[in-house]
């Protein structure tokens, strides 16, 4: 990719945008940040900006943006923005921030998408190469920008790859040596025309340049990927929780096998995966077969394995009150994920649901609730929706604040319980996003 005396805009002023205007800047391209936040929003930004002799602009997109030979776009910003669809509409070439990043990239990666698990898989995925003796970068959405490390990686290291569909929607030549999809259910459905079909589109776009030498890994249990998968030219490994797998991983009587051919080449039981539930599970089967593919020892990967604790905000253990257990699930921003950790408890549950709603049928998790569910503290402008679904199935109790939500379930909550946020919904009309709202659940609780 020739960038040298190019101009080239990105748009986004936060880390991947920087990342990516510093790479460009390192080709010889020259690169324009343009947000649509303001200055004040993005001071921390603005000043490695600054730092870096950056040109930027914030508060809206000038018409330098649509004049300049390249878009490159950051990951956070949504496919159906204003400023895509304009420069769309002017013919302009706009790729993502991973796919600027990938034509520089040395090593090999292994890009995960799907619509809940891609963070807890990548920080798996990354630690257990690391521990098995190959160096791995966690990169994308779940922290350090592709374009930040992409110069650091080595031929035969490694970059575990978190991908979102908006980052899929503008690849050009984007070919992972692994690509892994861990799930399709609906979400962001309204930032894809309400159109089920586009997001699966985007998402089944990770293995579009694969070829016979790449990799990818599908789970067999998820209805929607099977049924739009287009025949890939890579070879297929599969992960099932429900049924016997000849290439790659399932799971019988609780014991993983990997097998190749109908072959097992590694085994381990499901006590030894140390992140508890069948989606943590279900997330290591797709690790274990990209390790396996790659070679790892088996000892190494299974003591790897064992010893993974997690990503912050995911099921995360906060402290333990007179044998009541609070757990932050604050990422749980829709309603597969709180299915899913609800299936994760077999003790009863106090749980804190509610938040910005986006579009939720509660009916999903309406069995599972009436079995696990003791109370739940409805929070946000989703509270009146949730009262109104589950009053008669469960109590329900509409709370003001975290705050008051903690401190009630405190009060009710008896040894072997549990409390849980799990809220099923986005936080902005609380907070500023999951991660404060979880930190604010920990220091609620870290107060009683
Ligand atoms: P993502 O990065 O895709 O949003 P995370 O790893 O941040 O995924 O997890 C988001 C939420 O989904 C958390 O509540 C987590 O416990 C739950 N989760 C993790 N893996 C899965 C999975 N495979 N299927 C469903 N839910 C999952």
């Amino acid at each position: 990719m020739d960038l040298i005396n190019k101009n080239i805009a990105v748009i986004g002023a936060r880390k991947s945008g920087i990342g990516a205007a510093k790479l460009i800047k390192h080709f010889g391209g020259i690169p324009f940040v343009s947000d649509s936040k303001n200055e004040e929003y993005l001071k921390e930004y603005i000043e490695l900006l600054k730092h870096e002799n950056i040109k930027y602009e914030t508060g809206g997109h000038s018409e330098k943006v649509y004049d300049s030979e390249l878009i490159v776009v950051s990951p956070g910003v949504p496919s159906d923005s204003s400023v895509i669809l304009e420069a769309r509409k002017r013919g302009k070439k706009i790729i993502s921030e991973i796919e600027l990043a990938y034509n520089f990239c040395k090593g090999k990666i292994i890009a995960i998408t799907g619509t809940n698990g891609k963070t807890t898989t990548t920080a798996m995925c990354d630690h257990v190469f690391n521990k098995c003796g190959v160096t791995s970068y966690a990169a994308g959405n779940i922290g350090l920008a592709f374009s930040e490390i992409v110069l650091d990686v080595k031929e035969n290291e490694v970059v575990s790859l978190e991908v979102s569909s908006f980052q899929l929607d503008l690849i050009d030549k984007f070919k992972p040596r692994i690509g892994m999809i861990l799930n399709i259910t609906p979400d962001h459905l309204n930032r894809y025309n309400n159109k089920l079909e586009n997001y699966i589109n985007s998402k089944l776009r990770l293995y579009e340049n694969q070829d016979k030498e790449d990799y990818l890994i599908l789970n067999k249990d998820n209805e929607l990927t099977l049924k739009s998968l287009t025949k890939p030219k890579s070879k297929v490994f599969y992960f099932s929780l429900k049924e016997k797998i000849e290439n790659g991983c399932y799971c019988e009587k609780d014991i993983i096998y990997y097998c190749e051919k109908g072959k097992t080449l590694f085994k381990c039981s499901l006590e030894n995966i140390n992140l508890k539930g069948e989606h943590n599970y279900a997330n290591a089967m797709s690790v274990i077969i990209a390790a396996k593919i790659m070679g790892l020892d088996n000892k190494k990967l299974k003591e790897a394995l064992g010893n993974f604790q997690g990503v912050e905000h995911r099921l995360e253990f906060v402290r333990e009150i007179n044998g009541v257990k609070f757990i932050n699930d604050s990422k749980a921003t829709n309603i597969d994920s709180v299915w899913f950790a609800l299936k994760s408890f077999n003790n009863p549950i106090f749980l804190i649901l509610g938040g910005q709603d986006k579009g939720n049928d509660y009916n999903q998790i309406k069995d599972l609730v009436l079995e696990k569910v003791k109370k739940i503290y409805a929070i946000g402008s989703s509270a009146d929706k949730i009262f109104d679904f589950f009053h008669g199935i469960v109590k329900v109790e509409i709370q003001p604040s975290m705050e008051s939500s903690v401190a009630a379930s405190n009060k009710e909550a008896r040894e072997n319980d549990i409390v849980l946020l799990s809220p099923a919904c986005a936080s902005f009309d609380m907070f500023q996003n999951y991660e404060h709202r979880g930190r604010v659940f920990k220091e609620a609780v870290k107060n009683l």
